[in-house]
């Protein structure tokens, strides 16, 4: 979700649960850490149960299994809002990774804003196997595609995205991610259209949202290609 560091990592070879990452996931906190936490979560106002729920159903609007662990990294020095990637080709190995404290800073301050922002994390998941085509692999157009998802469920589920649009808007793009104006560009238009698609009786599939996902990146593509170009050559 987040600009700063790798946010979807690839990882091959053996045994990522016996990795340092996954170690440094299943650190006990310390009491400390622990009431730490306990305040954060007051202040965002989520309990546990409601973490849950709203991935669940973000998982539900995709129709996908739940992820294989949830990690909590709000308390890990660097910690993302992240999906991370075991096998590509399973989503019985996904892990997603939330930051609350990176959230709040966002003003992701509900359980319908976290489960959007988690809609964003599960549409990666929907998305592994899916190659875009762009500077660093199609990492920015990755990163639109969920985004434009994140807007699909915001429209057809009446969800308040306004506030993560703004949040996300201000962010600036990386190698990773892409500037935030456009960003805030494709979760509105998913947002929108998904709704004349329906009035049109347009089946509303994964293939037939990436394909209309894909028209509308080609409209706006002189505006992808001017911000990618403050950030690759090309
Ligand atoms: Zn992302």
């Amino acid at each position: 979700m987040m600009n700063d560091g790798e946010e979807v990592y690839k990882m091959n070879g053996s045994d990522f649960f016996n990795s340092p990452l996954f170690k440094a996931f299943n650190k006990r906190p310390t009491m400390d850490e622990f009431l730490a936490l306990s305040k954060r979560f007051s202040r965002f106002g989520l309990t546990q149960d409601d973490i849950r729920d709203a991935i669940k159903s973000a998982c539900d609007f995709f129709n996908i299994p739940q992820p294989r662990m949830i990690q909590d990294l709000t308390n890990t020095p660097g910690g993302q809002t992240m999906f991370v990637n075991w096998n590509r080709g399973s989503y019985y190995d996904d892990v997603l990774c939330f930051n609350m404290q990176q959230l709040i800073d966002m003003k992701v301050d509900s359980k319908d804003a976290f489960s959007l922002v988690m809609t964003h994390e599960c549409a990666h998941r929907v998305l592994q196997r899916t190659q875009f085509y762009g500077p660093n692999n199609g990492a920015w157009e990755q990163e639109l595609c969920c985004d434009y998802f994140m807007g699909v469920r915001a429209g057809l589920w009446n969800m308040d995205v306004s506030k993560i649009t703004v949040g996300l808007a201000l962010t600036s793009g990386s190698t990773t991610h892409p500037e935030g104006i456009l960003r805030a560009l494709f979760i509105r238009y998913g947002q929108y259209h998904v709704k004349e698609m329906q009035q049109q009786g347009v089946p509303l599939t994964i293939q037939n949202l990436i394909t209309e996902f894909d028209k509308y990146r080609l409209q706006v593509l002189p505006d992808i290609q001017k911000e990618q170009r403050k950030h690759f050559r090309f």
